[in-house]
């Protein structure tokens, strides 16, 4: 008997890989392989998970009324404009299952995101990627991969697997080169680990245009990536939109509770956001020092060059056999490199030992 056939367009995904979690035989694991927060999560939102156990009977508050007012006021926005989401993949995937199908493209950069093409797919939509430049968005090229089709664009500021990001200069001069009624989403999923005064988070574009989308996380710097919680900062339209289309109770209680403690401990960020520059600097030197070349990034992982066929996988491997977990990103079109997140300063530490083929 045939399977039952699915909307056009599903079965040309490949699905996701997270990062891989276990390494057979290693006595200790570090996991450098999903930009994970490399110090966990707030003490406060630990202790809101605590409180939380006690009722999971109660359904949560499918308005996600409180969170919405915590964010609304942490980044002076429009509590009304804010959708939350089960990681900020949900709402990722709700912008494409309300705006695109079978006649519709999205656009995005060539070793960007996985999830727009994975979610875009699923709707039977087109994708295109432009190509970058020294592994970065090139604003021209995105532009120049639009048609009539284009419904979406998709910008990862800074990008994930790259670790690279643009200028706000340039997000403007993106938005002000698309076309009426296509959406700009940008992803900013690693904002909080930014601190150039040229980067823009899309917040102040999207407080003044009616097409302007920026998704944010709990996954990343407030290490709640268990728990998923996401946001997305929409058009009043597109905020409306993607309400009508999302799950009702699409936030767990504990998610909701757990990321309003963590909103609420900005100091526990703060250190995070220092860990993170100065490891990630620690890094790149002791990878420069042994000759790798390193992409430079803003986020809470480096991508390093490892050139050669088939080359960047044995490191993976490897690396893997000696506990050190990190990412092959040979599906973001990258077969020559590895993205390695910044961990706790002994989790780094095991990286470079095992790099060096001594044991962590
Ligand atoms: N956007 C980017 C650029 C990411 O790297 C990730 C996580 N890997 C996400 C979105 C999704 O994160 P989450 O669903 O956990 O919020």
């Amino acid at each position: 008997m045939p399977a039952p056939e699915p909307r056009p367009g599903v079965l040309d995904i490949t699905p996701y890989k997270g990062g891989a979690s276990k390494a057979a035989g290693a006595a200790r694991v570090y996991k450098l392989s999903s930009n994970e927060s490399a110090l966990g999560a707030s003490p406060a939102a630990l202790e809101a998970i605590r409180a939380n156990a006690e009722a999971p009977e109660r359904y949560p508050d499918g308005s996600a009324t409180e969170l919405r007012a915590a964010l609304a006021a942490l980044h002076g926005l429009e509590a009304d404009r804010i959708v939350c989401g089960a990681g900020s993949d949900e709402v990722l995937q709700l912008l494409c299952r309300a705006y695109l199908g079978p006649c519709d493209a999205i656009v995005q950069s060539e070793h960007g995101f996985l999830v727009y093409a994975i979610a875009a797919t699923g709707c039977g939509a087109r994708v295109v990627k432009a190509p970058e430049r020294d592994l970065t968005t090139d604003i021209d090229a995105v532009l120049a991969a639009v048609d009539s089709d284009t419904k979406i664009v998709f910008v990862a500021n800074p990008n994930n697997p790259t670790g690279t990001w643009i200028p706000r200069a340039d997000l403007l001069r993106l938005r002000d080169g698309l076309p009426d009624g296509v959406i700009l989403v940008v992803d900013a999923a690693y904002a909080e680990y930014m601190d150039d005064p040229d980067y823009e988070d899309g917040f102040d574009l999207a407080r003044n245009r009616d097409d302007v989308v920026v998704t944010r996380t709990f996954s990343k710097i407030y290490g709640l990536g268990g728990l998923r919680l996401g946001w997305g900062y929409c058009p009043p339209a597109v905020a409306d939109v993607l309400n009508r289309i999302r799950g009702p109770f699409n936030v767990a209680s504990t998610a909701l509770a757990a990321g309003l403690a963590a909103l609420g401990d900005q100091a526990f960020v703060e250190r995070n956001r220092a860990h993170n520059a100065a490891e990630r600097a620690r890094l790149v030197a002791a990878l420069e020092a042994r000759q790798f070349v390193v992409t430079p990034s803003a986020g809470n992982f480096v991508l390093v060059r490892v050139p050669g066929d088939g080359r960047a996988r044995a490191l993976h491997d490897r690396l893997a056999a000696g506990g050190v977990l990190v990412r092959d990103v040979a599906a973001y079109g990258l077969p020559e490199h590895l993205r390695v997140s910044i961990g706790s300063t002994e989790a780094n530490d095991a990286f470079l030992a095992a790099l060096d083929g001594s044991a962590p």
